[in-house]
């Protein structure tokens, strides 16, 4: 199937420097500032950093694609708005991801190349642990817009990272044992 494009509505307001995409405020960073972020988020024993990353990822990737296909009702199929989605994530300069091995009962999530993790080897070096917390909440929040769910309904995990030193990123997406959220 061809690739559908993701040609969101943009504005800027010069007034207070605000851009929204898709009715969303938006604020494009580095990899420094995105690997920062990550760490800052890691550190503390605390609280659980990646989950709030990953779950705050979730929610506004599910509403933003929301409102886009609001915007577009003729983007209908599954295959379309998987579509639509991966080239969202690359447009914000997360690279790749690729949707073909799941479906709305789950399978496997893949990017070869992968913003977050490559930002973390180029700026910290290599890690023990995945490190793709945004991506885990991108693919879930996606997933629940596409299917008609709600965040929190797929429950998405990295086995495999970049980071840790493997070739692709990899992500296991199921539905929740405590879906239907
Ligand atoms: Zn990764």
């Amino acid at each position: 199937m061809d690739t559908i494009r993701f040609t969101p509505k943009v504005s800027f307001d010069k007034r207070d420097n605000q851009l929204r995409i898709a009715d969303q405020l938006m604020c494009l960073h580095c990899h420094h500032y995105n690997a920062h972020l990550l760490r800052t988020a890691e550190d503390p024993d605390y609280i659980d950093g990646p989950r709030i990353l990953a779950g705050a990822a979730e929610n506004v990737v599910a509403q933003q694609l929301a409102n886009h296909l609001r915007d577009f009702p003729d983007i209908r199929s599954s295959a379309q708005r998987l579509s639509v989605a991966a080239d969202m994530f690359r447009m914000y300069g997360f690279v790749i991801l690729d949707f073909s091995k799941a479906d709305e009962k789950g399978g496997t999530v893949t990017s070869p190349s992968s913003h977050i993790a490559l930002g973390w080897k180029v700026k910290w070096g290599p890690r023990e642990t995945p490190c793709c917390h945004f991506n885990r909440g991108f693919i879930a929040g996606a997933f629940a817009t596409i299917y008609g769910k709600s965040p929190g309904y797929f429950k998405v995990v990295e086995t495999q990272c970049i980071a840790v030193g493997a070739e692709s990123c990899v992500y296991k997406v199921e539905v929740n044992s405590n879906g239907n959220k």
